[in-house]
């Protein structure tokens, strides 16, 4: 059983719900992987470090004053807890935006490795957020053609709807998001090749 290292961190105004949310996101998030020979290990092996950290990121978080924000977090997170295993730094927060995000990660070329920041109050349904940006975190692209996208995920002209690194296959009766069913082989072994992968 491979293991996917994380270290789990909160800032002040979510620390009431951060323990809720991470234990949905690694049950949800290992129910998923086991089958395939992966799970969460994650530090502290219970609860989450506290930051001291108030403020909401802006939505718009690739550049300018937004960008700065998550940068900042990030240092903070380091001084906090500086992992010289190789853990994938995990932050709940408030994001402008809702949901999660994966700086670093795909084009993006930050002076850290890819980490993850997410939401405590809008996450999708399936509990499957950390998952998919921790899979963006391992080179995984959503559906898509170019360099911005993965091609094996679109099949006849439609992306893979239900595939971890889209966002599930919106119901129009009940006016949601279906949950994420499927990986493929080959996003496993990106996984498996992922900074914050032990064999
Ligand atoms: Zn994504």
């Amino acid at each position: 059983m491979g293991t996917l290292k994380l270290t789990l961190f909160h800032v002040g105004p979510v620390a009431p719900w951060a323990n809720t949310v991470f234990h949905k996101q690694i049950e949800k998030g290992n129910a998923f992987l086991r089958p395939h020979g992966l799970r969460f290990e994650a530090y502290p092996a219970s609860g989450s470090l506290d930051l001291d950290w108030s403020a909401p990121l802006l939505e718009q978080g690739r550049s300018g004053e937004g960008l700065a924000q998550r940068l900042a977090l990030r240092a903070m997170a380091h001084a906090r807890y500086a992992s010289f295993d190789n853990r994938l730094p995990v932050i709940l927060c408030q994001i402008g935006g809702g949901g999660g995000e994966s700086p670093g990660s795909i084009d993006q070329k930050l002076n850290w490795l890819p980490w993850v920041v997410m939401d405590a109050f809008t996450l999708n349904e399936d509990g499957l957020t950390l998952t998919h940006e921790a899979g963006h975190c391992a080179g995984l692209k959503h559906p898509g053609h170019g360099p911005q996208g993965d091609s094996r995920l679109v099949e006849d002209g439609h992306a893979v709807t239900d595939n971890l690194m889209a966002y599930g296959t919106f119901d129009m009766a009940t006016q949601k998001y279906g949950g994420r069913t499927l990986i493929d082989d080959w996003q496993i072994d990106a996984f498996r090749h992922a900074y914050f992968h032990s064999a």
